[in-house]
């Protein structure tokens, strides 16, 4: 079956050619309204809770490596099959998984991040930076080196401790406490934690006028 769109017009449009008055007239209004884009990089974002940038290990202070255990649920979890994680385990009973390889090909990444809503212990993260755009295309996929000094490079920007900063991945939206791990037990802001988590539209009302 053919479907054809024909808009209907008024002989009255076809000789006053209404369209082309209602074109200048938008434009007009455009005129006097105030701009939505942005002067950037003059002009920066305000990045909201849960965006979604460049991937990062956590490094752990504790033993300055990342915290990654090699459960593999990131790699299972993946829908772009980017992440690729080999890891043995040594022979002494109790001993716990060491990560050989950890790697992220960020180019093949559609950003859902489920992988670090699916980490235990919270080892992985998308950061909240968003520059880092590259020439050539093996600079973006990501060994263990490069994504833990991705996070070196987050944490060194951030405006606030280490310790204070939660993403809400790791607390996922209308999650009960008793089904998170202990590490997603951090404590959240209220406006983090389930009903009141500000996302979307409710964001805008929490900016400043000028970025709202
Ligand atoms: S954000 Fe999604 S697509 Fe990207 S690495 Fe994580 S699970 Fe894979
Ligand atoms: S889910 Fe977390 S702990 Fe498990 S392999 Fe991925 S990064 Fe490592």
């Amino acid at each position: 079956m053919q479907i054809q769109y024909k808009p209907r017009r008024s002989w009255l449009g076809t000789i006053f050619q209404t369209e082309i008055l209602q074109g200048m007239g938008l434009t007009l209004r455009r005129l006097f309204s105030r701009p939505i884009t942005r002067q950037y990089p003059d002009e920066r974002p305000q990045i909201r809770p849960g965006f979604r940038g460049q991937h990062a290990l956590v490094r752990d202070p504790a033993t300055g490596d990342c915290k990654c255990i090699g459960c593999m649920r990131c790699a299972m979890v993946c829908p772009s099959r980017c992440i690729r994680i080999r890891s043995h385990k040594d022979k002494e009973p109790g001993s716990r998984r060491v990560i050989d390889c950890y790697r992220i090909e960020a180019l093949r990444c559609v950003y859902c991040g489920y992988c670090e809503e699916v980490c235990p212990v919270n080892a992985i993260v998308l950061t909240e930076v968003y520059e880092y755009s590259r020439y050539e295309r093996p600079s973006l996929y990501f060994t263990r080196e490069q994504l833990l000094a991705n996070w070196d490079r987050f944490v060194a920007q951030m405006d606030k401790p280490v310790k204070e900063y939660v993403n809400p991945f790791w607390r996922p939206r209308g999650q009960a406490e008793r089904n998170l791990t202990g590490p997603k037990r951090l404590p959240v802001p209220p406006e983090w934690s389930g009903e009141q988590q500000v996302v979307g539209r409710k964001w805008r009302q929490h900016l400043p006028p000028e970025q709202s």
